[in-house]
């Protein structure tokens, strides 16, 4: 085993190092993996810190207004209120738990959020390639590393084919270097120049290669940096920033305030202990101290939503973002289309031959459309190919047929199979030596093949990619002069089955020993054609995306007239003006400000036109979301509001450039998420307006009857039961409120308004002051009857508690009635209940009357109680009527 030998691994050549590590090209046994699995733990370089319930739990009582609180218990202990000090003492408790679980639901979340994100490694065991999780990955594993790919443990390389890395995250160093298997090198040199070496948590930026794993874990070199550096915190978002600044804002005025009560009710003489307690319980009113936990939750539990829905956000900012986004670039194979091709047709020379079959199921057969000649002719493509070709077909356990790799490669072979061609057996004839893999801005991909002692290179791309390279074309098996009318006919062809939204490639070959000076002089063998089916979601989700007043714009690196076609088949918006690549290179910046501002298929684009894209349609205020996959497409995906990468098709590094990556490559899916992000963020505002409106009631009616020179109008202990007891459920409850009705059928979200629209203030005031009025009058009214004092504060206890309740119905939306599905949120349904039978208790065991100062009420103070505590409904509804005739389409 590898643990005995003293000779680095760099330092070893290929084999030698295999042979150390026990493993082969096949890869490890299962037997061997499980015994060193047991041996080495996980591959993982920084362990997620387990979700400890205890120590968070203790920490709640961290909290300041926890202490005071507690203090304020002792307090009212010493001055011989023992009843009421338990009392306090039960509410905190209660508080501690629901912050507890608020922040254990939370946590949770996010943990299984970060699971989700783990990276992927390729790997062959006994011979078997399979994409497992990377931290199962042991030594001796042999890796398939590709462009895109995160490098998943120290390796050591014994095959690549230009394989350049990025060692940045290691070295510093932003020169991507070339690696290669090769070499040996001196057992002193770095790890920057260990270049028959890959690393954990580097990238290849280019090429292919396979690596045997020398280290894992917190052994390899990256294992050993990182152990140095703590784990990250998390981020907060734009909204979290803006809440912690209200909230210190809010709480140090409400502290203003609570003082003056205070002085000023020492100044009236007072008993300095009440006063003290009554200070202490009116700054736990006011000071929003559940807000940060409230919008961390909505946040994590909305995050796990969109999971659901095949959305992952890596950045919880992004939720906030999703709410505003005006445009969604997204491109078209795989996450328009459903990226199950076949092909449907292939142009020869001789004519055009027809191919029959569904999907990649391998059963068809290949006929002449006109003309006399065999379809066999098509024989001589289809062998290029599956041989210019990394796909593989397989059927599964439940006997359907899978591809492994590239969809468009797939079909290729499922075609060359209804030819009769086996591509396993091909290739093992016509072994590759070399390769050129292909890439978005060439659009083409070359491989070298040793055919019966000679070469050949073969060569497969976009159609005028491969056009342009060649000066002959194949009829009857001979090479014969390629003029250009036939050239022109062969492109026009092309474009035909473009425009019938079909997906055309081109195929060359020619004899040669290396790649040197191929790419001119090639034999065009002809074109094939595949139907790529829209997804069947995806015509409604552009549907849905219009009406919620985002514009979708298609990307493609496919050809114009496809790009066109499946634009149209989907209802894309614009006069069907399709912009090209090649156009998007001549125009200056405010040529491309207006296209980006009216054309909505961009095709034959490569990934440094995307970021250009971005850019532009950024200046024009849009704030875009774009999706990517490729290792060059992370530029843009960085650029862009929301960088969105593909779960199944795209690379690590797009991954790891973008916010969020849909698990299913589906368009559909980025709209939901668009529709949870809206969810959330109005539910902020909902829970928020509650809370603010809540706290301006209370200490409206404090202030107010100060002011008026009136009796305190509620004690300590009922301040306290308000906040505590009673907004905290249903403030909860609505963090996690069904969506709205009409949530997709108005404009995005301004981002430059922020959460405080002038509606949200409109409802936020007119809720407090109504209940700041209702009550001051109600107490008013009670003194001056027969009644007692502690009646009348009872009454006003009643109908304060009473109008939270209809209150939190109320700000379910801040537009639509409250009568519009009024019982659609069960948590806040349960919330209410819960709270009512606690009310009741408080309200009818004698033994709370004591500790609560609540007094029995007669049947005629209960009207007098409820009536205008109702009167807040009405009155909130005026304001929406008020608000949608005002601002139709405001939230
Ligand atoms: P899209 O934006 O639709 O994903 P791609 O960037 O995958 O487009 O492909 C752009 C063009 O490159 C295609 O129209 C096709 O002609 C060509 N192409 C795609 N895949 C391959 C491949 N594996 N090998 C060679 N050429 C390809
Ligand atoms: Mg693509």
């Amino acid at each position: 085993m590898h643990s005995d030998s003293r000779v680095p691994w760099h330092a070893l050549p290929a084999d030698e190092a295999m042979r150390r590590l026990d493993s082969g090209p096949d890869g490890l046994t299962h037997d061997a993996v499980l015994l060193r699995k047991h041996k080495e733990g996980a591959n993982i370089i920084r362990p997620v810190r387990p979700v400890r319930p205890l120590s968070l739990l203790l920490l709640q009582f961290r909290n300041v207004l926890v202490i005071t609180l507690f203090i304020a218990a002792a307090l009212s202990f010493l001055i011989g209120e023992g009843l009421e000090a338990a009392t306090i003492a039960i509410i905190v408790l209660f508080a501690v738990v629901l912050g507890f679980v608020q922040e254990y639901r939370a946590e949770q979340a996010v943990a299984a959020l970060r699971k989700m994100a783990a990276p992927m490694a390729r790997v062959r065991r006994g011979g078997r390639e399979s994409t497992l999780d990377a931290s199962e990955l042991v030594s001796g594993d042999i890796i398939i590393l590709d462009a895109g790919d995160r490098v998943p443990a120290d390796a050591r390389i014994f095959s690549s084919y230009g394989m350049i890395v990025d060692e940045s995250p290691l070295t510093g160093e932003s020169e991507a270097t070339e690696k290669s298997a090769d070499s040996v090198f001196r057992e002193e040199a770095v790890p920057g120049d260990r270049l028959n070496m890959v690393f954990a948590g580097t990238t290849i930026r280019a090429g292919r290669g396979e690596a045997v794993v020398t280290a894992t874990g917190m052994q390899t070199e990256f294992g050993r940096i990182a152990s140095l550096l703590g784990e990250v915190p998390p981020e907060r978002t734009p909204l979290q920033k803006n809440l912690d600044r209200v909230g210190i804002l809010l709480s140090r005025a409400a502290l203003l305030i609570v003082l003056f009560i205070v002085v000023s009710g020492l100044l009236h003489g007072r008993p300095f202990m009440e006063m003290v307690l009554f200070g202490i319980a009116l700054a736990v009113a006011v000071v929003p101290e559940a807000l940060p936990a409230v919008v961390t939750i909505s946040l994590a539990l909305g995050v796990q939503r969109m999971a659901r829905r095949n959305a992952l956000m890596r950045r919880l900012p992004v939720v906030e973002t999703l709410g505003s986004t005006t445009v969604i670039c997204t491109d078209k194979t795989g996450t328009l289309t459903r990226d199950e091709m076949t092909v449907r047709r292939i142009r020869l020379r001789e004519g055009e031959v027809l191919i029959s079959g569904t999907g990649y199921l391998p059963e068809g057969t290949l006929s002449v459309a006109e003309g006399s000649f065999m379809p066999d002719k098509a024989k001589a493509l289809l062998l290029a190919a599956v041989l210019c070709n990394d796909a593989g077909l397989e059927m599964d356990g439940d006997g359907i047929w899978t591809v492994a790799g590239d969809p468009t490669e797939g079909a290729l072979v499922v075609a060359a199979r209804k030819a009769g061609i086996d591509e396993k057996a091909e290739r093992k004839r016509c072994p590759r030596i070399g390769e050129i893999p292909f890439s978005s801005e060439t659009r083409r991909m070359l491989t070298l093949h040793r055919i019966e002692g000679k070469g050949q290179v073969f060569m497969k791309g976009a159609p005028e990619a491969v056009l342009r390279s060649c000066s002959a074309v194949s009829m009857d098996g001979a090479s014969v002069p390629f003029d250009d009318a036939l050239k022109t006919q062969m492109q026009a062809a092309a474009d035909l089955y473009g425009s019938n939204a079909l997906r055309v490639l081109g195929f060359a070959r020619r004899d040669a020993e290396d790649f040197e000076g191929a790419e001119t002089g090639m034999t065009f063998l002809g074109l094939a054609a595949m139907i790529d089916p829209p997804r069947p979601e995806a015509g409604p989700a552009v549907r849905r995306c219009i009406e919620a007043g985002i514009r979708p714009v298609m990307i493609t690196g496919d050809h114009p007239l496809t790009a066109a076609a499946i634009a149209k088949e989907l209802g894309f918006p614009g006069d069907g003006r399709v912009v090209s690549g090649a156009m998007l290179k001549t125009m200056d910046e405010g040529a491309l400000c207006d296209v980006a501002a009216s054309v909505s298929v961009f095709a034959r684009v490569s990934p440094e036109h995307k970021l250009r894209l971005v850019e532009a349609l950024q200046k024009n205020g849009e704030v875009v979301a774009m999706t990517g996959d490729g290792v060059n497409d992370a530029p843009a995906l960085k650029r862009a509001d929301i960088g969105i990468s593909m779960g199944i098709t795209g690379t690590d590094v797009a991954r790891e450039a973008s916010a969020m990556t849909l698990t299913d490559d589906n368009f559909s899916s980025i709209v939901d998420a668009i529709e949870e992000g809206r969810g959330i963020y109005d539910n902020i505002r909902k829970y928020l307006t509650y809370l603010l409106s809540s706290n301006i009631g209370e200490l409206g009616l404090i202030v107010g009857a100060m002011l008026l020179g009136l009796p305190m109008p509620l004690t300590a202990v009922q301040i306290l039961y308000v906040n505590l007891a009673t907004d905290g459920l249903p403030a909860l409850a609505l963090g996690v409120d069904p969506p709205e009705e009409g949530i997709m059928r108005r404009p995005p979200a301004d981002p430059k308004t922020g959460v405080f629209t002038p509606p949200l203030m409109a409802l936020m005031l007119a809720g407090g002051l109504w209940s700041t009025l209702c009550n001051l009058l109600l107490f008013t009214y009670a003194l001056h009857t027969e009644r007692s004092v502690g009646t009348a504060m009872t009454m006003t206890f009643v109908s304060l508690v009473l109008i939270e309740f209809f209150k939190a119905y109320n700000f379910r939306s801040l537009t639509a009635s409250v009568f519009r599905r009024p019982f659609a949120n069960r948590w806040l349904n349960l919330a209410v209940l819960w709270e009512s039978c606690m009310f009741a208790a408080v309200l009818f065991v004698p033994l709370f009357e004591g500790p609560f100062g609540v007094v029995r009420l007669e049947g005629k103070d209960w009207i007098l109680t409820v009536l205008p505590a109702l009167s807040v409904l009405p009155v909130l509804e005026l304001v929406k009527l008020f608000i949608r005739k005002n601002q139709p389409e405001a939230a």
